[in-house]
């Protein structure tokens, strides 16, 4: 079976086939970072990780950018209440979002773009939708004016008839024409941070914020975008109407979405007290993998429900997993010399076949773990035999963790390998002879943030590990 996804436009599943294999372009939906990510957040970001790392498995090489949204109305506002910068107030909650994408083993994107880096790439956006007549200013502000733009609701189904106001950023006492037009740049307010623009002085709307990074860093047409179900609507619908009506051209290809995180049945708020961060469920004693499987043990498609027993019945199945990675070790370093066994490979192939079957039909982890586990319970049925040579439990522990390079519940992972950084410097040099300085600058980027440092000499580009 081909790879498939559910397109959260058109509601259908769609197999798999990118712009430009194996070449796959994404762009994920990252933290407002004005305070600690919850463990609702980690749903979706280790959904995407699973994708990511489920399309490397299947040999495409992965692009991916994670926005971090360091201005919006939250930020300003925690900001002002304890009269610091926004960015002294988001420095702190970057640093734990780092700890807590490793402490989850979420592998790491290829770009985190801070909103506040490309303000000239947003205003791009705005001046062409200005030219093209798709805006509107009131006091010092500038809209978009949705009426102007046929195709708004496409991705959620909410026409512009049935836009209601109240929704993130549109709930401003800015004045608009429509309800249900959205702000591109908001006027400065006093005691607000501001940037000086050929607008005035203000700030831009969330929206623009994506649209701008992933136009920079993806190109105006690119292959999947992601992120939780809340923001389908407004956010993902304006992203929308904001490209395509300053490119011209379709946006993205496949919408996946992830539906929300709810403990113990019920939406989570700080008001309800089942509010929880990553750090406050390991405070209770939870270990880290024990939350990862947890996470990655529902369909990204239904509602997951956080509680105890959950946790521990993942902790549980986690464990059997440890376990049975110990056993093939140990019958590795024990077992007789002999070749591979008929028998022994079939049980490896069916659990594998199984395990990518699932995984190509939309992601579908609960069934694929549930063929992981049949391959646990055959294989173990087998070593109980005692007939098992070193091959055998080889062979076993080789399925396993190749399996284990998309949950990576088993194995610590060597952040980077040499032969990812040298592919990565050969893609830069292609870029740079392409004219494609962003693509260049990200990559250049992205290796510094794994503290590759680059060099260009006479003979080419040098690259040696920082420190
Ligand atoms: P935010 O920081 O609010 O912009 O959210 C970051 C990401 O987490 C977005 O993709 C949201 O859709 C997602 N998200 C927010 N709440 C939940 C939840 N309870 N369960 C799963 N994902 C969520
Ligand atoms: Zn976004």
């Amino acid at each position: 079976m081909a790879l498939q996804f559910t397109n959260t436009m058109g509601g259908k599943k769609e197999e798999f086939h990118p712009l430009n294999p194996p070449n796959v372009g994404m762009y994920t939906c990252g933290p407002t970072v004005y305070d600690f990510a919850h463990i609702g957040n980690f749903r979706t970001y280790l959904f995407e990780d699973i994708l990511r790392r489920y399309l490397i498995y299947r040999g495409y090489r992965v692009f991916q950018v994670m926005n971090l949204t360091d201005v919006e109305d939250k930020i300003i506002r925690a900001a002002q209440s304890k009269g610091i910068s926004i960015f002294e107030h988001t420095r702190p909650y970057i640093e734990a979002f780092f700890e807590d994408l490793d402490t989850l083993r979420i592998q790491r994107a290829e770009v985190y773009p801070r909103a506040t880096d490309h303000i000239p790439e947003m205003l791009e956006i705005i001046r062409i939708l200005r030219e093209k007549g798709h805006t509107y200013e009131s006091e010092g502000s500038i809209y978009y004016r949705i009426s102007t733009f046929p195709r708004y609701g496409a991705l959620s189904g909410i026409t512009p008839d049935s836009v209601k106001v109240g929704a993130r950023v549109d709930q401003d006492e800015y004045e608009k024409e429509d309800a249900r037009d959205f702000v591109l740049w908001k006027a400065r307010k006093e005691g607000e941070h501001f940037w000086q623009t050929e607008y005035g002085e203000g700030r831009p709307g969330w929206h623009i914020e994506c649209s701008a990074m992933s136009r920079k860093y993806l190109g105006d047409t690119f292959d999947i975008h992601c992120g939780g179900e809340d923001n389908i609507f407004p956010h993902h619908e304006n992203e929308i109407a904001q490209c395509e009506a300053a490119t011209g051209k379709p946006f993205v290809k496949y919408w996946l979405h992830s539906r929300h995180l709810m403990v113990e049945g019920e939406k989570m708020s700080k008001s309800k007290g089942n509010f929880y961060t990553l750090r406050d469920l390991l405070q209770k004693g939870h270990s880290a993998l024990a939350i990862r499987y947890f996470l990655l043990s529902g369909y990204y498609r239904v509602q997951l429900n956080l509680t105890e027993d959950g946790l521990h019945a993942a902790h549980q199945a986690w464990r059997r997993l440890m376990d049975f990675r110990r056993r093939l070790v140990e019958t590795q370093e024990k077992a007789p010399e002999g070749p591979l066994s008929e028998e022994a490979r079939a049980i490896a192939e069916k659990g594998l076949r199984g395990f990518e079957e699932h995984m190509d039909d939309d992601l579908n982890t609960p069934q694929a773990l549930g063929e992981v586990f049949d391959f646990v319970r055959d294989a173990n049925r087998f070593l109980d035999r005692d007939v098992a040579t070193k091959a055998d439990a080889r062979h076993f522990l080789a399925i396993l963790m190749r399996i284990d390079t998309v949950l990576a519940v088993l194995k610590e992972e060597q952040k980077s390998f040499d032969a990812e950084i040298e592919s990565l410097i050969a893609e830069r040099q292609e870029a740079r002879k392409n004219r494609n300085w962003a693509r260049a600058d990200a990559i250049r980027d992205q290796l510094a943030a794994q503290g590759i440092v680059l060099e260009d000499t006479r003979d080419g580009v040098r690259w040696k590990r920082e420190g």
